[in-house]
């Protein structure tokens, strides 16, 4: 019970920011002797220190408020890709304190070396957040594909060509005792959560977000809450045949969505195989930068690609927006980047349904995540444990 309203109270003051002890109390509903037990014990933690005298009442003795400290604990989230492993570090506030990404052709090597390289990027986040004073009390790692999280295995990820890999278990071999055990989870989905938590504060209660990278999947906030599906599969879309279009697919299929709209169809259509932007080794977002220059130059074939992806991604989102009504769309990883070409194309597809012209439109953004959107997901997902049981971090010792 303590420990439930040890947890009420710092998602509140999480959710709302830093109070009075008595604010505190009429809100939660909880005595105010409990709340200043609470609250002290929070403080002990290391969870929420005494901030600014609450002039907010206008008469009387101002009351001191508290608020979320936690500056020197930390969640790494980590997202692997067919094209990267990206790491980043937030503490409890939700402030980055540290961002990392290795490009690596995943697809090039067995789910072993893959997970040597992920273990060598938690260690060196792990050293870096050390170096700032920070201590990390959990990590998440966002993967494509079907994600068994209990288990923290990843049952199937055609894109980078995984099937049962026991992922916790073999990270917890090679990380060795004194690192917390890592969680596993799907990438569009724990990308979905952080994309929401940014726009929740703007009433945004159903999302569509679209993940633009190797693969492409939707995630679906629908009233407030992440659709999962019967089998922890819902928004698996980029495996969906939606158009006219015959290319194998690494999941075994063909026509699937993916090969019209995800990274890898961008790539092949703007260059040859031995153009430096098809070039996994080099980073994710600065072959973006190079197929950007070329647009904006004007080149034919890098337009041509992006106006084809961009009719391929707006018919898609079309279908999908009809069976959803998402209140947002949101376009992530690359089709955030390129949301020039792609919004407009997206938002006159929906906005030539003249039927609906009278009901309350569908909003079309980019994400404001961008490529990182699944580490930052996995990151918070991380740290959800400690406002759930803030227990788990323990009193320090007196000196
Ligand atoms: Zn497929």
């Amino acid at each position: 019970m303590r420990r439930t309203n040890l947890g009420l109270l710092l998602q509140l003051l999480r959710d709302h920011g830093a109070r009075s002890r008595s604010t505190i109390a009429t809100e939660s509903g909880l005595p105010k002797a409990t709340v200043s037990s609470l609250i002290g014990e929070l403080v002990e933690r290391g969870l929420v220190r005494e901030g600014e005298a609450d002039r907010s009442k206008g008469v009387g003795r101002p009351g001191q408020t508290v608020g979320l400290d936690g500056t020197t604990i930390c969640a790494l989230g980590l997202e692997i890709d067919a094209d990267y492993i990206g790491v980043l570090a937030l503490d409890l506030q939700g402030t980055e304190i540290h961002r990392g990404r290795v490009a690596l052709d995943i697809r090039g090597l067995s789910a072993e070396t893959a997970l040597g390289t992920v273990a060598n990027v938690i260690r060196d986040g792990l050293a870096a957040v050390e170096a700032h004073g920070v201590r990390a009390v959990g990590i998440c790692l966002a993967t494509p594909g079907v994600v068994d999280a209990g288990k923290g295995t990843v049952v199937f990820a055609p894109n980078i060509g995984w099937r049962d890999v026991p992922v916790r278990a073999w990270l917890r071999e090679r990380l060795g005792p004194g690192v917390p055990e890592v969680e596993v989870d799907n990438d569009a989905r724990l990308a979905t959560v952080a994309e929401h938590a940014q726009l929740a504060s703007q009433g945004v209660t159903d999302l569509l977000l679209l993940t633009g990278e190797a693969g492409v999947a939707g995630g679906v906030i629908t009233n407030g809450k992440l659709l999962r599906g019967h089998a922890g599969l819902a928004g698996e879309i980029g495996h969906a045949a939606l158009g006219p279009s015959d290319e194998p697919c690494p999941c075994g299929r063909k026509g699937c969505w993916e090969t019209m709209v995800g990274l890898g169809a961008l790539l092949r259509r703007v260059a040859d195989a031995d153009d430096p932007v098809r070039d996994a080794s080099r980073d994710v977002e600065e072959r973006m930068a190079e197929v950007m220059r070329r647009a904006q130059d004007g080149d034919a074939r890098t337009l041509g690609a992006l106006d084809d992806i961009a009719l391929s991604l707006a018919h898609g989102v079309s279908v999908l927006a009809d069976i959803l009504n998402p209140q947002v769309i949101a376009l992530g990883g690359y089709f955030a980047y390129f949301g020039d070409y792609f919004v407009p194309a997206v938002e006159e597809r929906l906005g030539s349904r003249k039927m609906l012209a009278s009901f309350p439109q569908t909003e079309v953004t980019r994400s404001r995540l961008g490529f990182s959107a699944a580490a930052f997901g996995a990151a918070q997902f991380a740290l959800d444990a400690v406002f759930q049981d803030p227990t788990l971090i323990e009193v320090p010792a007196a000196h």
